[in-house]
């Protein structure tokens, strides 16, 4: 058997991983000189969107021996809307590095690794077919298998606009804009690195009215303001990926769509690490012959079409009421939806279906 992974980010090096536990070495192809995300940013995993799971990076150490550290748990999360805020305490999820720093996830990922990274390559698909048994494809894009097996129905683009900042941070406390007036459909995002540094992130699908540069700047001059601070830019970045929803199929033969690449990504919030890791790991049982992918991913799938029933009806939701919905956030009731171990927005997304 000969894999070859195309792409070295969260997937395909989660991929590796467990065929490695089975004496299987692939081959991983990197277009970049690194693994991982070009973006040096901090990033964010929130149990609300895994629940029952609490702490993903506890479930994948139990689940697959992958350990993995994150940078800072997530105590706060502050909601800031057009004329109201509303902090959220407790046991919410944790902050994570991606990138190029020795502490980013790709980089811890890749130290557990025996298998050989070719950098600064990527074959064709064809030549990959010529060459390997099985192939699995990690390049964090659903876009392009989608339109390599024709299945594009559903192409958006995700503009996630950003910059790392210095200032005056809580580093346990995120914080979350909704501002129609700066990003339409979308929402911004501080995550503290440390009590002087924090990612500002502005994820904005299908957005063309407005240029990257304006949306930083407005919501650069909100956050302030929020703040009561001057905080100071040091780098930014801006990043479009083409994505699509969900692809109909996980593998075609034996080609395995893994991550992005599945479509995992939902244009709000906009992530999901934790099913880049998943979806790696499960073709990887696949591959060894250890488990069906397409069982494995059936649960993820029913999660994935709930949240993007909500990701609909947060979408077209008006400021004022998204101004109600942070002030509802104030009542005990509501605040418990973070706190239960209920899949509460799975369930409310059955209910927008
Ligand atoms: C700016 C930003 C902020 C984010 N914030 C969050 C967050 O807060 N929380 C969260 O959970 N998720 C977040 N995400 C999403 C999360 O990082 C991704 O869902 C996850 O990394 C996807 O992993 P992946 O393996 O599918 O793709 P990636 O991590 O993108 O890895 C793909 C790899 O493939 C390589 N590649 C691409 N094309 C080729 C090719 N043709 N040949 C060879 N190699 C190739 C790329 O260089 C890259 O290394 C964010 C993403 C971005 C960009």
């Amino acid at each position: 058997m000969k894999v070859a992974i195309l792409g070295a980010g969260l997937s395909g090096l989660s991929a590796a991983f467990i065929l490695e536990k089975y004496g299987i070495n692939p081959i991983i192809f990197e277009k970049r000189n690194q693994v991982g995300d070009k973006t040096p940013n901090a990033e964010i995993h929130l149990s609300i969107l895994t629940k029952p799971i609490n702490d993903c990076f506890e479930y994948f150490y139990y689940k697959f021996g992958i350990e993995l550290k994150p940078l800072n748990k997530i105590k706060k999360h502050t909601f800031v809307s057009e004329n109201n805020q509303t902090t959220i305490k407790g046991n919410l999820g944790c902050t994570f590095l991606k990138g190029d720093e020795p502490v980013s996830l790709e980089n811890q990922l890749k130290r557990k690794l025996k298998s050989q990274i070719i950098y600064n390559s990527s074959p064709s698909y064809n030549e990959l077919l010529d060459n390997f048994s099985h192939i699995v494809l990690a390049t964090g894009e659903s876009g392009v298998p989608a339109k390599m097996f024709g299945y594009y129905d559903s192409l958006f683009s995700l503009n996630m606009i950003g910059a790392n900042v210095r200032g005056n941070f809580t580093k346990d406390n995120i914080i979350a804009w909704r501002d129609k007036n700066i990003f339409s459909k979308g929402y911004g995002l501080l995550t503290p690195i440390s009590n002087t540094k924090a990612s500002l992130m502005a994820f904005v699908p299908d957005y063309l009215e407005n240029d990257p540069r304006t949306i930083l700047e407005m919501f650069y001059y909100k956050v302030c303001n929020t703040l009561g601070q001057s905080i100071e830019i040091e780098e930014k970045f801006d990043e479009i990926r083409e994505l699509t929803n969900l692809s109909p199929f996980s593998k075609v033969d034996n080609t395995y769509l893994v991550g992005n690449c599945l479509g995992t990504t939902l244009p709000i919030p906009g992530f999901d690490i934790f099913k880049a890791i998943l979806t790696g790991a499960f073709s990887a049982y696949d591959i060894a012959n250890k488990a069906d992918y397409e069982k494995s991913l059936q649960p993820l799938r029913k999660k994935v079409i709930n949240l993007n029933n909500m990701k609909k009806t947060m979408e077209n939701i008006r400021d004022d009421q998204f101004d109600m919905l942070v002030s509802a956030l104030k009542l005990a009731p509501v605040r418990s939806i973070f706190h239960t171990k209920k899949d509460i927005l799975s369930i409310a997304g059955q209910l927008m279906d």
